[in-house]
C-alpha cells in the first residue's frame, strides 16, 4: 500500500466482510520456471496486517484513476522490489463481492526477475513451488480463487494464419497483398493491447473463466505478404514463411511451449496437424469480424 494513496479505507462488501480499497483492490500472482519446476511469488502477510500471518499475492488498494493492471504491478514494486519490466501480464480474474473487487494480474516472470520484501508489509517475499501453495496457511481470498488461478498461470498462444484470415473477406486484398497483411498485423496489436474479454474467446478453447486474457500472438505470413513483417508493431510476433505457411504455423504451436494454444484458420488440413500436437482451432471469422 502507497502511504496516502487516495484509494486508503476500509469498505464492507455486500458479503459482509471489511476489506481494505476504497475503490478495490489488486493484487500480482507472477509465476516462473526454476529448472522446470513452475513456482508462484507469494507474499507472507506481517502479523499486524489483515490476516496477518497468512500468504497471499503482493497487492493492495486501487487507486482512483489506477488500472488494475497499473496497481498490482505498482504494489508489487513498492512492497516486493519487483521491477515491472521482468513481467509478462496475461490475465485478470476479478473477484467479485458485491460493491467490491479483488482484482488478480497473472503473469510470468522474465529471467532474470528478483523480488525481497521492501515494504513493512512483509515478513517474507518467497518463491514457492505451485504444488506447495495449499500447504501454506493462505490469505483467504487467495483460497478461494487458487483452484481457477492455478489453472490460469500460462500464458496462452494465439497462431493467425494471416492468408487464410485475410482471404476470408473480398475486400480487395489480392491487389496489395502485403498491404492487407499488414493491416492484419496492425489490427492484431491492437488486440495484443486491450486483450480478449471473456465474451471475445472462442468456445473450444478451454481456458479457465478470467474477466480478461492477455495472449501471445504469432501472426504467420506466407508468399507475397511477406514483406509485411518489417518493422512489426510491439506486442506481435510475425512470421514471415520461408517456405510452406502450413509448415510455420505448425512449428509456431510447438515453440509456444507449454501453454494453450489456438490456431485461427479455415483450413481443415491445417487444423487436423494442430489438433494432433494438442491445440485448438477457430475459423478465421472470428478474428476477421473483431475488426469488421
Ligand atoms: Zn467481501
Amino acid at each position: 500500500m502507497t502511504p496516502h494513496g487516495d484509494g486508503d479505507g476500509w469498505v464492507h462488501c455486500a458479503a459482509g466482510h471489511r476489506h481494505w480499497g476504497l475503490f478495490g483492490a489488486a493484487g500480482l500472482l507472477l509465476r516462473r520456471d526454476d529448472a522446470g519446476t513452475a513456482e508462484v511469488l507469494l507474499q507472507h502477510r506481517a502479523t499486524w496486517s489483515h490476516h496477518g500471518g497468512t500468504w497471499g499475492l503482493l497487492g493492495g488498494a486501487r487507486h482512483r484513476r489506477e488500472t488494475v493492471v497499473d496497481a498490482a504491478l505498482r504494489e508489487a514494486g513498492e512492497e516486493g522490489g519487483l521491477d515491472p519490466a521482468y513481467v509478462e501480464v496475461h490475465g485478470r480474474f476479478d473477484d467479485s463481492h458485491g460493491g467490491w473487487t479483488y482484482a488478480t494480474v497473472l503473469a510470468g516472470a522474465r529471467p532474470g526477475a528478483v523480488a525481497q520484501p521492501t515494504g513493512g508489509e512483509s515478513i517474507d517475499v518467497a518463491w514457492v513451488a505451485v504444488e506447495d501453495v495449499t500447504s501454506l496457511p493462505l490469505h483467504p481470498g487467495l483460497a478461494g480463487a487458487w483452484p481457477l488461478l492455478r489453472d490460469a498461470l500460462h500464458r496462452p498462444t494465439v497462431v493467425v494464419d494471416a492468408a487464410n484470415v485475410v482471404g476470408s473477406r473480398p475486400d480487395g486484398w489480392w491487389r496489395d497483398r502485403a498491404g492487407a497483411a499488414r493491416r492484419l498485423v496492425d489490427a492484431v496489436a491492437g488486440l495484443s493491447r486491450s486483450g480478449l474479454e471473456r465474451s471475445r474467446l472462442p468456445p473450444g478453447l478451454d481456458l479457465p473463466e478470467l474477466a480478461c486474457w492477455w495472449p501471445r500472438w504469432v501472426v504467420v505470413l506466407e508468399g507475397a505478404a511477406r514483406p509485411a513483417a518489417q518493422n512489426a508493431p510491439q506486442g506481435v510476433c510475425v512470421v514471415a514463411a520461408e517456405g510452406s505457411g502450413d509448415d510455420a504455423i505448425v512449428q509456431a504451436v510447438h515453440d509456444a511451449g507449454g501453454g494453450p494454444v489456438l490456431v485461427v484458420t479455415a483450413d481443415r488440413g491445417l487444423r487436423d496437424r494442430c489438433h494432433s500436437i494438442g491445440a485448438a482451432s477457430v475459423g478465421s471469422r472470428w478474428l476477421a469480424d473483431m475488426f469488421a
